[in-house]
């Protein structure tokens, strides 16, 4: 069976909307406001400075990075209404 390499462009595409289509769905599901971390549990969350593909897809999508200080896993939750981002979820 002959590799077609003409495809790679288009497999690399379908993989990109599948990861985005993951990492949104996730961030929806865990709503805009989260208290601890999923990875560890921690409650030392902070909002993580945007990276360029977080400026020009995911900001767009209405979801928005936040940053764990305690194990530094970076994750995505829904971006909360108005201005301001509440990643402890307390006022
Ligand atoms: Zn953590």
């Amino acid at each position: 069976m002959r590799f077609h390499y003409r495809y790679v462009p288009l497999g690399a595409v379908i993989l990109a909307l599948i990861v985005w289509a993951c990492i949104v769905v996730a961030a929806f599901r865990r709503g805009s406001r989260v208290s601890v971390c999923p990875s560890c549990g921690s409650d030392r969350l902070r909002p993580s400075w945007p990276k360029a593909i977080d400026r020009y897809v995911m900001l767009r999508c209405g979801i928005t990075p936040i940053r764990c200080e305690a194990c530094l896993f970076r994750f995505y939750i829904r971006k909360p209404a108005g201005n301001s981002i509440r990643a402890r979820g307390v006022p």
